[in-house]
């Protein structure tokens, strides 16, 4: 059989793993730090620095297709990499993804809606970009942000010195802030062969800047949803995508607005374990190994809960609940803001309702 190499070994690479293995694949794992989660499901891991080239090179002689979990892989380690074995989802998928500025640029130059934004690649930008976009704004880094880190919300002209000092030097963008009724994400995939599937569009709560639930379906009419799913396959195609991408969008009065793209599985399309007879994990290992995408429908309506830091310690009563599945990705420490697992709870079905309509409208 095949074996595919997968960049980061986080629960992310960890889920991949075992969707891989349920297929027949082998999966090498490639993480710096030590004993990743990935690592207790994954064949082999590698456990090296995206410096140590020797590494690299053995790792991807050894797999038939390297994709990954974890975007922020440095430049010469992916030019290494691609020297020897094909990366899917495309290197320009995450250098596009990798650095907000690009990936708003390209946002906009589909005809898609973004917050209007201005780069702050030094101090003294700040001023004309608040001109620009007005406020409220977010400053954001350019690079290696998540969960809500590496941001600032300037509502007063006071507050951009202290903005400014939360990016520590770093290149960063200013976002005009969008008022928006409620967030939500579509995880679309694309095969080889150049077929588009997305899952139902999710919707997010966010608690602490880290996403708290997911809900399906989201409160979106008909329209909305075929434009969501409409503007995440313009993207993926645009991109000539290979594998699974999550969209996270704004819902607003005035239509769709995308906030950011994740070249990969993603945390939002956790549900689709439970709600999808295919799910996301194996969609994209269906898609970077270049089998056919799988039926991505939805049977079950499906709340998805992070299980961060302490919340593990609810894993006995949860494990209690018929209507719940749980998984765990053998973290042994529960530091706070660390997701340590998460749970898919089916949702009652409405009696006599049709089992696809969109609740609450
Ligand atoms: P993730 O963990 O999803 O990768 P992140 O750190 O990359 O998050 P964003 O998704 O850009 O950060 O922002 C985090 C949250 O902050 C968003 O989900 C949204 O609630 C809010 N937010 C971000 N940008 C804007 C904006 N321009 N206007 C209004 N709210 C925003
Ligand atoms: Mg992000
Ligand atoms: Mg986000």
């Amino acid at each position: 059989g095949a074996t595919i190499g997968i960049l980061g070994g986080g629960q992310l690479g960890r889920m991949l793993s075992v969707a891989a293995s349920r297929l027949g694949f082998r999966c090498h794992v490639y993480e710096p730090a030590a004993n990743p989660p990935a690592a207790d499901v994954a064949h082999r891991t590698f456990t090296a620095p995206y410096e140590d080239h020797e590494a690299l090179a053995q790792f991807a002689k050894g797999v038939d297709v390297i994709t990954y979990e974890f975007e922020n892989v440095p430049t010469a380690a992916l030019d290494l990499l691609e020297s020897i074995v094909p990366i899917r989802p495309n290197r320009r998928a995450l250098a596009i993804s990798q650095d907000r500025l690009s990936e708003k640029a390209f946002l906009r130059d589909l005809g898609l809606a973004t917050a209007p934004f201005a780069p702050v690649d030094r101090a003294a930008d700040l001023d004309a970009a608040l001109a620009d976009i007005g406020m409220p704004a977010i400053l954001k880094t350019r690079r290696l942000g998540y969960d809500g880190k590496g941001q600032a919300r300037i509502t007063a002209a006071d507050q951009a010195g202290a903005a400014l000092a939360a990016m520590a030097g770093a290149p960063a963008i200013l976002e005009g802030f969008v008022t928006f009724s409620h967030e939500v994400s579509v995880i679309a995939a694309r095969g080889l062969d150049g077929r588009v599937a997305c899952y139902d569009p999710g919707e997010n709560v966010h608690r602490d800047g880290i996403l708290h639930t997911t809900t399906v379906p989201a409160r979106l009419s008909m329209a909305q949803q075929t434009d969501a799913v409409i503007l995440a396959g313009r993207i993926l195609n645009a991109l000539d995508y290979v594998g699974v991408m999550g969209v996270e969008l704004f819902v607003t009065p005035a239509g769709l607005v995308v906030n950011e793209i994740a070249p990969r599985v993603h945390n939002s399309g956790h549900w689709t374990q439970n709600g999808c007879v295919i799910d996301q994990f194996e969609q994209h290992i269906r898609a970077v190994a270049g089998w056919p995408l799988g039926d991505g429908s939805r049977h079950s309506d499906i709340e998805m809960l992070n299980l961060i830091g302490e919340d593990v310690a609810r894993v006995p009563e949860l494990a209690g609940r018929a209507d719940t599945a749980i998984h765990l990705y053998g973290k042994a420490e529960a530091r706070p803001g660390r997701k340590m697992g998460h749970v898919n709870r089916r949702l009652p079905q409405p009696l006599n309702a049709p089992p696809m309509s969109p609740r609450g409208r």
